[in-house]
């Protein structure tokens, strides 16, 4: 174990902050270290991993492809890319008609910032307190943490942050420049926080009354994640652009944004060289089929039930709250997440953070219920009871 994390902390610069554990091997919600110990993996690749690690599908799938043809820019058509557009645009929501590839949850975001900026002609974004967006300049600029951004401004100007789940804030910060309004529909990284079905149905009509797009973040909570195939479909919310990734090519990476009849990129001004590469298409028309024959949305809409519901029977005396929407689960403590999360991972379970009293659990969401139970026990042994 300690060779390759010695090699790592030699080779490697300190972006993560790491835990001492080296994974080489999983199957759906099972990872192993290096030495051969077992773990249930609610990190997921940080929700990732929905469809199960080494998902046979897609494995199959990959190996078929990468003998055929690896990559292909798209400059040229594609038969691969063309049957996994068709899919992709079949399972979105019905206005969205096109979409643009990419490779990772930050690229669909930039790719959002600047078509809504074509599109509408205006400059103005407006986003959510405690949002998550991504790591490059435009994605950063618009997340709203200021512990992301500070050491690298000056950001992209035009970024706004309003409360989340509150309308009456957000109307105030719209201007006549405002481009897009840009929200996750389940905030994952700030703490699992759930927008109303009412804040989603004013913000869709404040939208169309000002000539305003709706871009929705749903690379975390889309997928089959929270129980429907994208959060948005619960609360029959159509954005104007939705941003992909994560876990929509079955762990290999991808980006998407898909997009209504109402956005037109110019030609020839925005591109990306890997952006649907036909190994990473392979793998998403087997990840999307896989989600689809084995009704992974209605799957983790029960396991979420289940799950929360054995931590609910319980008394703890450190919780503040426990979220969830399907398999987006956060239990907020009322004190810091971090000694729980090493005591988790003692006890075999690895588990992640979302702010600094947030434990958040991404399971892949094939994990049996069986796996779950055994999640729920160790949650419930290692966070302090009630009087
Ligand atoms: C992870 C995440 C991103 C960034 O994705 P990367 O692939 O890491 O660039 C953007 N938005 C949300 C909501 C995310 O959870």
């Amino acid at each position: 174990m300690t060779h390759f994390i010695e090699l790592e902390k030699a080779y490697e610069f300190d972006v993560y902050p790491k835990r001492d554990l080296v994974l080489v091997r999983g199957i759906g919600a099972k990872v192993w270290d290096v030495d051969g110990k077992e773990y249930i993996d609610c990190v997921g690749g940080h929700g990732v991993a929905n469809i199960g690690h080494c998902n046979e599908k897609v494995v199959a799938a990959i190996e078929e492809q990468a003998r055929k043809l690896i990559s292909c820019s798209m400059t040229f058509y594609n038969d691969t890319r063309a049957r996994f557009l068709e899919k992709l645009l079949s399972i979105t929501p019905k206005n969205l008609k096109r979409a643009f590839l990419c490779n990772s949850g930050t690229e669909a975001v930039e790719a959002a910032i600047k078509f809504a900026r074509f599109t509408t002609k205006k400059k103005e974004f407006i986003t959510a307190m405690r949002g998550f967006h991504g790591r490059t300049m435009g994605s950063m600029s618009a997340t709203f943490n200021p512990e992301y951004r500070k050491d690298f401004e000056p950001t992209v100007p035009g970024f706004k942050y309003v409360p989340f789940n509150n309308f009456d804030k957000l109307k105030d910060a719209v201007t006549d420049d405002t481009a897009a309004i840009l929200l996750e529909v389940v905030q994952g990284e700030g703490g699992i926080h759930i927008g109303g079905a009412d804040y989603f149905m004013q913000v869709r009509r404040l939208c169309d009354e000002k000539n305003i797009l709706l871009i929705l973040d749903e690379v975390q909570s889309g997928c089959c994640r929270t129980g429907k195939m994208f959060a948005c479909n619960h609360f029959d919310l159509e954005p104007d652009i939705l941003c992909l990734a994560k876990a929509i090519a079955g762990g290999v990476p991808m980006g998407a944004v898909v997009c209504s009849e109402k956005i037109q990129p110019p030609m020839g001004k925005h591109g990306s060289t890997f952006g649907g590469n036909p190994l990473a298409c392979a793998a998403g028309i087997a990840a999307i089929d896989f989600m689809l024959e084995s009704k992974l949305d209605e799957q983790a809409q029960d396991k979420g039930e289940f799950f929360v519901g054995k931590l609910k029977q319980h008394k703890f005396a450190n919780v503040r709250e426990i979220r969830h929407l399907g398999l987006m689960i956060g239990i907020e403590l009322k004190e810091k997440s971090q000694p729980y999360l090493v005591k988790l991972m003692e006890q075999g379970v690895l588990a992640m953070p979302a702010g600094a009293t947030v434990l958040r659990f991404l399971p892949p969401l094939v994990i049996t219920r069986e796996d779950l139970d055994f999640v729920a026990r160790k949650v419930i042994e290692v966070l302090p009871a009630a009087g």
